[in-house]
């Protein structure tokens, strides 16, 4: 037995006659119990047509309302303003023209209906009908077992034709009037979407089929069920000329009209707008939506660590020059390609917690960063899978080393991010001086705190930075002399201090510099980062 009430009878009829399919009716009769929808759309159109033939409590009641044609609409509105109350003459007078002609059109429906079960929906195009079975749980479950990824439960999302947006306002107007008339309202959030009732109807086939795994509103891991129907696309393009303002093209999209934007159009169109430039209710399509593409997605697992670079000939990411690769290898790519492997992963977006340039080596703990892995058909590790993970990565090249690896929040990942200015980092630089010094010369470096430069943009990242002076501060320095031409320089410093800049000076951008302190020309023969002090990701016991 369908739960509906009285008031939908009016709804069922105008829907049936436009050619809605069972589900979509029980749609816009509101109706919340799901498993009236799981049940076969035979049934209930059946039980639908047995509702509108049932007519003998309701006939005096309904009939006036439920034939909409504009004149009767025009009668009922003169009615209204002229005499809150019909006058019984008037009523008596329209009663049983009315009454014969809605017992003929109730016959007729269902006559129609019976040849035409198979008729495809003209609000949904099919998905409620022909999409909604068995046969297409086995189908997306296929789907998932064969891309194998690891879950327990999945979440189903569906992409539906734009153009199912205005088919289903274009219904809503239909039957929006006639609904009002009878004293009630139609808010069309209150209309069941399609994308629900198809839900409603798939989820538990579908978990069904992959043995029992749960379906859920929020998972890590999304099936998306997309179709697409092109016979209608065209359906949209009135809305176009209609509402220019929502239809602005953009680079990534194929076609201007997205759901989201014809949503938009929908709202802004006035009724009476859309009634002249669209059939209310829609045309009957010739055939069903297909089944354009089943995708599965988990979510980015974000992996983070330290890593030490001991090569001076290693760039951070990939360095590309005129579309040409510069050096083989990088960091990012040794620390990738064995997560990727064993997360099976599609890709990954790396950052860490600045960046050194390709001939400086960071020592000491290493430098934070973190790593999203896109798409991980694996997304759990314990604690002694991530720790041989890092053994894989350390055996796999001598260039590079990793500490600390483990998951983290996509949140946890701003904290590598948080407050970088403030930071201190540490350096040891090997200095060249032009003229020969002695030990005496150079200690008075190791009393200077505190001392604060201007940096301009550095000439060698000009290309890539505004212009702009920058104050960075050195907190202290050391010194270990050498040779008469070469010392070690300690420094802790402010993040983001351009030392090589500091060391020769470039060209007077950065002053004071070391040339300046010294008196005579210097230069930076080698740099090593010794410490970023950042205390993210927690360290983990060796
Ligand atoms: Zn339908």
């Amino acid at each position: 037995m369908l739960p509906l009430k009285e008031k939908d009878k009016p709804i069922v009829q105008k829907l049936l006659s436009a050619g809605c399919c069972a589900r979509c009716i029980l749609r816009f009769c509101c109706i919340r119990a799901q498993a009236v929808y799981r049940q076969p759309q035979q049934d209930t159109l059946r039980e639908l047509q047995a509702f509108i033939c049932n007519t003998e409590n309701s006939k005096s009641q309904d009939s006036a309302a439920s034939v909409s044609t504009e004149e009767n609409n025009k009668s009922h509105d003169a009615a209204v303003s002229e005499a809150p109350e019909d006058p019984p003459s008037k009523r008596a007078k329209l009663e049983p023209s009315e009454t014969d002609a809605q017992a003929e059109e109730d016959a007729a429906a269902v006559v129609k209906l019976r040849g035409e079960e198979s008729r495809v929906c003209v609000v949904c195009l099919g998905i409620l009908q022909e999409f909604c079975g068995t046969p297409q749980a086995v189908k997306i479950a296929e789907t998932v077992k064969a891309e194998n990824y690891e879950f327990d439960s999945l979440v189903l999302s569906v992409s539906l034709p734009a153009q199912l947006c205005v088919r289903e306002h274009s219904c809503w107007l239909h039957v929006k009037k006639e609904v009002r008339e009878k004293g009630s309202v139609l808010d069309k959030d209150d209309v069941i979407q399609v994308k629900e009732a198809f839900k409603w109807i798939m989820q538990g086939l579908v978990a069904k089929e992959l043995g029992g795994v749960s379906v859920v509103t929020r998972s890590a891991f999304e099936v998306g069920v997309e179709f697409t129907h092109e016979a209608t696309d065209s359906d949209c393009h009135f809305l176009a000329s209609a509402c220019p303002d929502c239809f602005k093209p953009t680079k990534n999209k194929q076609s201007v009209f997205t759901r989201m934007a014809v949503v938009k159009a929908l709202e802004k169109i006035p009724d009476a707008r859309f009634l002249r430039l669209y059939p209310c209710p829609p045309a009957q399509p010739s055939s069903c939506c297909s089944l354009q593409d089943i995708q599965c997605l988990h979510v980015s697992v974000f992996v983070a660590g330290r890593y030490n670079k001991f090569c001076r000939s290693l760039p951070q990411t990939p360095w590309v020059i005129d579309g040409e690769r510069r050096m083989e290898s990088s960091v990012e790519e040794l620390i990738a390609a064995p997560l990727l492997s064993a997360f099976r992963a599609d890709g990954f977006n790396f950052s860490s917690s600045g960046r050194e340039d390709v001939d400086v080596r960071t020592l000491g703990n290493g430098r934070p960063f973190a790593m999203e892995l896109l798409n991980p058909h694996k997304s759990r590790f314990s604690r002694v899978e991530m720790k041989q993970l890092q053994e894989t990565i350390n055996k796999s090249s001598d260039k590079i080393r990793v500490r600390d690896l483990q998951i983290v929040s996509r949140e946890a990942m701003s904290r590598m991010k948080e407050g970088e200015e403030e930071k201190t980092k540490s350096y040891t630089a090997l200095i060249w001086t032009q003229k020969p010094i002695q030990r005496e010369d150079i200690v008075f470096i190791d009393d200077i705190k505190e001392l604060t430069l201007d940096q301009k943009t550095p000439l060698r990242v000009l290309h890539r930075r505004a212009l702009a002076v920058r104050q960075r501060v050195i907190h202290s320095m050391n010194t270990r002399f050498l040779d008469p031409h070469h010392f070690y320089l300690g420094l802790k410093t402010q993040a983001g201090t351009y030392i090589k800049e500091f060391v020769h000076g470039d060209f007077g951008r950065t002053k004071p510099n070391l040339c300046q302190l010294l008196k005579t020309d210097t230069d930076i023969l080698e740099l090593d980062v010794e410490s970023v002090d950042v205390d993210w990701p927690p360290a983990l016991p060796e």
